[in-house]
């Protein structure tokens, strides 16, 4: 039996490991107790989900944990609910399974810090993404800020196109000024940078990427959120949803049409990580790595998309080993 949360051959569901992470230790069912928002026709939704916001296609539901069963709520949510998200892009069924699946390779395999996460089911059988939320602590919200909030930018300041309106060198220009550790954490952001390329993420833009504060009441990058191969569903998206560079492109990039190894190593510089770290966090995505095929080979993705999303990883680490 494969773990829905870890991807794992385990005897249990959701294995002992994964239950303590996300439930607890609670026993819960990897099924839902109702069904999905397009099977429902009932007050299950209404009455729980005033405030649900919608943010593109996706629509989320906060998720609550009374016993040993999860329940819609409209305050004080544990957990982020995202079903099969409604639209017109490609295999919009296999949403879940993907967010899933790169936020476990992130999370075991590449030292992102991402919370604990899961594919649920609900009654009706259909997926969903599951993820406990990082910014609720028993005393309440935690403080976050997005880096359009802290960037000041809304559609009223700069257009409608306002989160793709600045640069990853920007963003940790920010990252200097508003993050007083931020030596430590410019090589978290660079590490998720380079994971966005690898693993397709064309859709990292200025929202998503958040400082949360501590307990101790300064600010961190936040834990990494919405991280999926957006090419299994918009096969036609750029790489990257933000140039890396404030002021163009490298010889290379104009050779190529696309960023290589050069391009990370000399963002890298810029935004301040030393030569020796550079080196260091690339070296984790320049081989292929044998356990990113047996997660993809264990995910929820139909075998079709298993194919593809193996693909564009090639493809990705293909172009960091280009030497110039
Ligand atoms: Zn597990």
């Amino acid at each position: 039996m494969i773990c829905p949360g870890c991807l794992h051959h385990r005897n249990q569901a959701y294995c002992t490991k994964c239950r303590k992470e996300l439930f607890d230790g609670k026993n819960v069912s990897p099924y839902l107790s109702f069904n999905s928002p397009s099977k429902e026709d009932t007050d299950v939704y209404r009455d729980h989900t005033k405030k649900i916001s919608i943010s593109g296609v996706q629509l989320k539901y906060s998720l609550t944990l009374k016993g040993t069963e999860l329940q819609l709520t409209e305050t004080k949510g544990q957990y982020i609910l995202k079903p099969i998200p409604v639209g017109t892009f490609h295999h919009l069924d296999q949403a879940p399974a993907n967010e899933h699946l790169t936020m476990q390779i992130a999370r075991q395999l590449f030292k992102l810090t991402i919370p604990p996460n899961a594919v649920i089911f609900f009654n009706d059988g259909s997926p969903a993404y599951l993820v406990r939320r990082f910014d609720q602590s028993p005393d309440g919200k935690v403080q976050q800020e997005d880096f359009a909030q802290i960037a000041q930018m809304t559609s009223e300041t700069h257009g409608k196109n306002y989160k793709y309106d600045l640069s990853y060198e920007e963003i940790a220009a920010l990252i200097i000024r508003y993050i007083p550790t931020h030596r430590i954490e410019m090589e978290k952001f660079f590490r998720l940078i380079v994971f966005n390329y690898v693993f397709s993420n064309g859709d990292a833009h200025l929202k998503n990427f958040s400082a949360i504060q501590s307990a101790q009441g300064d600010y961190l990058l936040s834990p990494a959120y919405d991280l999926l191969c957006t090419r299994l569903h918009s096969p036609r998206e750029s790489d990257m949803a933000l140039t890396l560079f404030k002021d163009g492109f490298s010889k290379t990039y104009e050779a190529y049409g696309f960023y290589t190894y050069q391009d990370f190593y000399a963002f890298g510089k810029r935004v301040g990580i030393k030569a020796s770290r550079i080196e260091k966090i690339m070296k984790d995505f320049t081989e292929i790595n044998a356990s990113v095929h047996l997660l993809i080979d264990q995910s929820f993705l139909k075998e079709e998309l298993k194919a593809v999303y193996r693909e564009h990883y090639h493809d990705k680490v293909k172009r960091l080993r280009m030497m110039p």
